[in-house]
């Protein structure tokens, strides 16, 4: 596999203009976090880039130390003694668009490491198209939240795009609206700056966290609401009466599946009716890593593939594609990634489930599985744009399951 790595600072001195271009140069390939991880005599870059971390960069101890130091002045830290963790934000300026980047820094046993997170893309708003979800999903989704009232649930782990996703809708919504609409969003942070939209942050320091907040929203006359995310019971469950009340919502919760995301409202003290009619649908969300174009090529499935991809015997080539790793997708095979999601509604049978305590599976079981991920996935495999291996790596969404 080609190794692509970024030529260490000559010097010390070089350190803060190296680390100015070794931001931009990771931002530019799409990367989210970048690590300055201080190891046993030397120190390193890495990069998390397509949901990977690759290092790409070593160095003396030294050198790490003046670009956390650099680090800190951008990020406007107090403590240069370096024996507290910190935190910080800064502006990114380079040719494309500029973007923000939060830091944050941990004392370590040896030494002070430094992660800078690139928010949301380099902080371009991607369009609802732009996500690579089916025209179905599109369809539904938009059907979703043209209803006048209800809650909008983004759904999956961590990093699969909810925020990208729930930021497109936003922006999806204000662009048909075709006039001024009042979108009013709470944050904890804000990711993405929406020129469309009022934004606030969640601060519970200050009294205002993300219930609080939302009761203030609520008398800024409000069309849409955005909740950054639903983690305790007191925003589950004004956010669920706001749905009930007329009110279009949408949030995303940290579940893997749509079942996993009703039951735990159901835990966070919500009732069973409450959520069954409160929720419109969940949106189930995962990245799928593209085939880099560049080093990309095919070869007949195998019999095995063949039993668990039985559509694969309809195909007129039953070939896949691979790759090998090229200086383009710094030899990881992979350049890109693309949503690939699955809509999923609550019918008056999961209420009831909900009611009995029914296991996760059995909720599941209830819902209607109203647009499948498998044959978004199924094109996506069948035009050589993701790996087998990608396909698998799908299996948590539940409609990717049996066929
Ligand atoms: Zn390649």
């Amino acid at each position: 596999m080609a190794e692509i790595r970024l030529h260490p600072p000559e010097s010390v001195e070089r350190a803060p203009v190296w680390l100015a271009e070794a931001i931009l140069w990771a931002r530019d390939r799409g990367a989210t976090d970048l690590h300055f991880f201080p190891s046993e005599g030397e120190a390193a870059l890495w990069a998390r880039i397509d949901g990977d971390l690759r290092e790409v960069a070593r160095y003396s101890i030294s050198v790490h130390e003046r670009m956390v130091a650099r680090l800190k002045v951008l990020g406007r830290c107090s403590d240069y003694a370096g024996e507290l963790a910190q935190e910080g934000r800064f502006s990114l300026n380079g040719q494309s668009a500029a973007g923000e980047a939060r830091l944050s820094i941990l004392p370590t046993l040896r030494g002070e490491k430094a992660v800078v997170r690139l928010l949301a893309g380099g902080g371009r708003l991607r369009r609802l198209g732009e996500l690579g979800i089916s025209g179905e999903l599109v369809a539904a989704l938009r059907e979703a939240t043209d209803r006048p009232q209800g809650l909008l649930l983004a759904v999956g782990p961590s990093g699969c795009g909810k925020s990208t996703a729930l930021y497109a809708l936003l922006d999806d919504l204000n662009e048909r609206a075709g006039r001024p609409l009042s979108i009013l969003t709470i944050e904890d942070p804000v990711e993405q700056t929406l020129p469309f939209a009022a934004q606030i942050t969640a601060d519970p320091a200050r009294g205002l966290g993300f219930a609080a907040g939302l009761r203030a929203l609520l008398r800024q006359d409000p069309e849409v609401i955005m909740i950054g995310e639903i983690r305790d019971p007191e925003t589950s469950t004004a956010a669920l009466q706001a749905a009930l009340t007329g009110h279009r919502l949408l949030s995303s919760m940290h579940a893997l599946t749509a079942a996993e995301a009703l039951v735990r409202l159901q835990q966070m003290g919500s009732a069973p009716y409450e959520i069954s009619s409160a929720v419109a649908g969940a949106l189930n969300l995962r990245l799928a890593r593209l085939l880099c174009p560049h080093c990309k090529s095919t070869r007949a499935i195998s019999p095995d593939e063949m039993e668990w991809i039985p559509e694969a015997a309809a195909w007129p080539e039953r070939v896949v594609g691979e790759s090998a790793g090229c200086d383009q997708c710094l030899g990881s095979g992979r350049l890109g990634r693309t949503a690939v999601g699955e809509w999923i509604a609550p019918t008056p049978e999961t209420a009831a489930a909900l009611q009995a305590r029914q296991p996760v599976r059995e909720i599941a079981r209830t819902l209607e599985m109203a647009v499948p991920a498998r044959p978004a996935a199924l094109s996506l495999l069948k035009d050589q744009r993701i790996s087998v291996a990608e396909w698998r790596a799908l299996d948590g969404l539940p409609s990717m399951r049996g066929n």
